[in-house]
């Protein structure tokens, strides 16, 4: 592999064999360090049909399935670019929300052991244990596919801010659940409002620096504030849409003559019948992830509204596992293109159309978990911003699941956090484990890099006060 450092916190790979642009990744050498495999897949997504510019990859890359978690490739679908399930990931839509307190942590400590043992029963997790609404009929499961966040905020499970904090107004256009097959659907009935297995959680956290003040009170963050994170996504819905239309493309490549250099890279022309099915049942995976994200913001407000009187404002909601058609300037000519962002989050600049009033002159807020014993962060989007306007997702991981259980016992985990001030709410020693803060990278250093390499800027730390943990 032919790699050259072009910068403190840029790396590139040269076109080389099929490649049909350069891999550029975004990582200084400590973050590389475990990078191998995960450069070679940036090199295989480099091969695929209509790729614009380069393969990207953010600080937080690590290997994935196809893509590595960490890439961005935008394709352009009038020159045959291509869509690929692997370039979004088995959890589609996989997101984060933030919601923002009107409560002080220093209002909150006495309460705060009380605040979690509230919020443990009301936030269903785990691999299958039970969901805010358990759909015995397909009639809303398909309402929820399609109108996504606003159809729970129909039933009342939210107001009118919720949509306008939610990347596109709450729902994506264009689901088709006639793409979602009958085992997706089957999956999706009873888990509308859970977290999902242990890299999913709801942490309850405070503001504990600002970098930019003017930036983050137009978020709606001071410092010293409570703040509650929700990470997850669509659940087994997505896990079987993603398994669905891979299969179906595999079949399909050769009809569409295409040769991709790792079969967990089957992909379609956006503009062909497996293309625009996949991007139908994604967009109604994403749809579903957003009204699980604001089911589980309405149990969490109940509780801090019954237990503290406390209200909780949402700060955003935005996917880190999506395709989406959006239009970009490249070589001095806006084009529409199909940006995958796999492990990676959209970072609109300050003035982008797509953005909240209210936020139009800020930047989008781009909302980064760290670990539940490190920080997390709120960063914003640049004018400029590289790779398409993205940026990391994460603080990704360095260590396998199983290599994280290797190295702690749950109990031992949950005692050296609560030693540390760090209320925890397991669903099962294992999968506490397994997320360990020692099996990811530091935090600070990939938003640090983030932000050297021109991809975003920070505006908030965060850092835990208690975890309700998948
Ligand atoms: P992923 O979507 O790749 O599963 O996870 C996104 C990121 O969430 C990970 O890279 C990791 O940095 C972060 N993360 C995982 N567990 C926790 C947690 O319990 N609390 C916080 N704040 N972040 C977490
Ligand atoms: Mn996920
Ligand atoms: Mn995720």
């Amino acid at each position: 592999m032919d790699i050259s450092r072009t910068g403190p916190y840029e790396l590139r790979v040269e076109q080389q064999g099929a490649m049909r642009v350069p891999g550029v990744v975004y990582a200084t050498r400590e973050l590389l360090s475990d990078a191998g495999q995960s450069l070679e897949q940036v090199r295989n997504v480099a091969t695929l049909p209509g790729i614009v510019l380069a393969s990207y990859a953010m600080p937080d890359i690590h290997w994935g399935y196809g893509f590595p978690i960490g890439g961005v490739a935008a394709t352009d679908p009038a020159q045959g670019g291509v869509v690929s399930p692997g370039g979004v990931g088995f959890d589609i839509s996989c997101g984060v929300r933030l919601l923002a307190a009107d409560l002080s942590a220093e209002e909150l400590a006495p309460a705060l052991g009380r605040l979690m043992d509230a919020l443990d029963p009301v936030v269903p997790r785990g691999m299958t244990r039970g969901a805010v609404w358990d759909l015995h009929e397909p009639g809303e499961l398909r309402r929820i596919l399609v109108a996504g966040s606003r159809h729970a905020v129909e039933r009342g499970h939210g107001d009118q801010r919720d949509l306008d904090r939610c990347e596109d107004g709450g729902a994506v256009d264009g689901a088709d659940p006639g793409q979602v097959s009958e085992r997706a659907l089957e999956r999706g009935l009873h888990q509308v409002g859970s977290l999902g297995s242990g890299n999913h959680f709801l942490e309850v956290q405070r503001v504990d620096a600002v970098y930019d003040t003017e930036v983050a009170e137009a978020f709606g963050l001071r410092p010293g504030q409570v703040c509650v994170m929700i990470h997850c996504g669509s659940r087994g819905l997505g896990h079987q849409i993603c398994t669905d239309h891979v299969r179906r493309m595999e079949q399909r490549m050769p009809h569409h003559g295409i040769t991709v250099p790792d079969r967990q890279l089957a992909c379609a022309p956006v503009d062909s019948p497996e293309g625009r099915a996949y991007l139908g049942a994604m967009a109604a995976a994403a749809n579903y992830g957003r009204a699980n994200r604001q089911l589980l913001a309405d149990a969490a407000r109940r509780v801090f509204a019954q237990l503290l009187g406390a209200g909780l404002e949402l700060v955003y909601d935005i996917s880190h596992n999506l395709a989406k058609l959006e239009r970009h300037e490249v070589d001095g000519a806006t084009r529409l293109l199909c940006v995958h962002r796999k492990g990676a989050t959209r970072a609109l600049p300050p003035g982008h159309p797509d953005l909240p009033a209210d936020l139009r002159g800020h930047g989008q807020p781009v909302l980064i978990p760290g670990t539940m014993g490190t920080a997390s962060y709120v960063l914003t989007g640049i004018p400029g911003g590289r790779a398409f306007h993205s940026t990391c997702h994460g603080a990704g991981r360095t260590q396998s699941r199983h290599q994280a259980a290797r190295g702690v016992s749950g109990r031992e985990l949950r005692d050296r956090l609560e030693a540390e001030g760090i209320a925890v709410r397991p669903s099962s020693w294992r999968g506490l484990a397994e997320e360990h803060p020692g099996a990811y990278k530091d935090v600070d250093a990939v938003v640090e890099a983030g932000e050297g390499a021109g991809l975003c800027r920070r505006v908030v730390r965060l850092t835990p006060l208690g975890v309700v943990k998948g």
